[in-house]
């Protein structure tokens, strides 16, 4: 199978190449990104190949690209809420236009697209837990500049399905919800406070700054280990059966589900029983912060987010196996790892 990744070196395309690497030896991997930093050995491995560019300039390589694949995983997207409310005219032009244009290649060339949506796309619903098929997308006014993400992603989605129910492509939309894991974010972003939950957590205690819980940390997200949503993803492209085709699937963990403020005891906790930091003399607080004062007037909060795994269990025969501490514990130790040399 010959797939092209753009986007390969974010979060969820590094950890897919290299399970594919690992586990798949008559699959060829095309890959794109802006940077090669999270790639390491796979560059060097004879089943990847590498082009450092630009999704909106290198149109030609990606159309060649496009022609002689099987399978296109458009990754490329702005995905922190941070941004959001700070750049949503970037966010609509990367995570719509951009990718709405290799969407159009693929229906051009009758390709298979799988193609990530998001937990998101659910918004504010008021389920107990989000369905694929049946849920309602919730989302709030227009000056709440933070639903721009849901509402490209949302729209990608209703185009994708559209070409792919009138036989123009065949696509899988997976959602992931809220995966966590090695190399998530850099702590560069955490510096800046754009980086999602996990890590912006983990980087403050490194950092010794305050752990600042939004709007006190009643707000619940069921936090997925990425290996647990790669395997699911390894299914997805498997298709046996063509199980998956023009389905859409949460993948997510929720028997991990909990409390933003949860999250930062369970985080602390790990901290000050990590060998390196066991002896530190003081350690991050805890503390309140307002919604508005944290990410500005255009911000609005997701109080749960908990996915039905119902569909994703039966097509693919996947259950999530890493429980929410050794989640935190692995990305902590890994992040740790990571930046143990970084000047803070
Ligand atoms: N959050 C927080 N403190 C932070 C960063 C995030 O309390 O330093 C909260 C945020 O308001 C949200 C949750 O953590 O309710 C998850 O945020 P994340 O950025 O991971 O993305 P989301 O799950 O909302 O897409």
């Amino acid at each position: 199978m010959n797939i092209l990744i753009l986007g390969v070196n974010g979060f969820i395309g590094h950890h897919l190449v290299n399970r594919i690497l690992k586990e798949k030896k008559d699959w060829i991997v095309y890959g794109m990104d802006l940077g090669s930093d999270r790639l390491g050995n796979a560059l060097h491995n004879p089943q990847f190949h590498f082009l450092e560019g630009d999704i909106g300039i290198n149109k030609e390589w990606i159309e060649l690209q496009v022609k002689r694949s099987d399978v296109v995983i458009p990754l490329v997207a702005i995905a922190t809420p941070k941004m959001y409310v700070e750049d949503p005219i970037a966010v609509y032009n990367l995570d719509f236009e951009m990718n709405v244009n290799i969407i159009k290649q693929c229906v051009k060339y009758h390709k298979r697209v799988v193609f990530p949506s998001t937990s998101e796309v659910y918004g504010a619903s008021s389920d107990p837990e989000f369905k694929e098929d049946e849920s309602y997308l919730v989302v709030g006014p227009i000056n709440k500049e933070r639903w721009i993400y849901s509402c490209c992603k949302q729209l990608m989605d209703r185009v994708i399905y559209g070409y792919g129910t009138r036989g123009h492509l065949e696509f899988t939309l997976f959602r992931p919800f809220n995966w966590v894991g090695p190399r998530l974010d850099s702590l560069y972003a955490a510096k800046e406070g754009s980086s999602r939950v996990v890590t912006q957590f983990i980087a403050e205690l490194l950092m010794g700054r305050p752990i600042n819980l939004v709007d006190g940390g009643m707000q619940k997200r069921c936090f997925t280990y990425v290996d647990d949503g790669i395997s699911a993803l390894m299914e997805i492209l498997e298709n046996k059966n063509d199980i998956c085709k023009n389905q859409i699937i949460n993948i997510g963990n929720p028997e991990n589900e909990c409390s933003v403020k949860e999250l930062a005891d369970i985080l602390k906790k790990l901290f000050m029983k990590h060998p390196d930091h066991v002896n530190d003399k003081t350690y991050s607080e805890i503390i309140n912060i307002s919604a508005e004062k944290f990410y500005g007037k255009g911000y609005q909060d997701i109080y749960t987010r908990k996915p039905s795994i119902e569909k994703a269990r039966k097509l693919l025969n996947w259950e999530p196996k890493i429980g929410l501490e050794e989640s935190m514990r692995l990305t902590l130790n890994s992040f740790l790892e990571e930046n143990k040399d970084a000047s803070i």
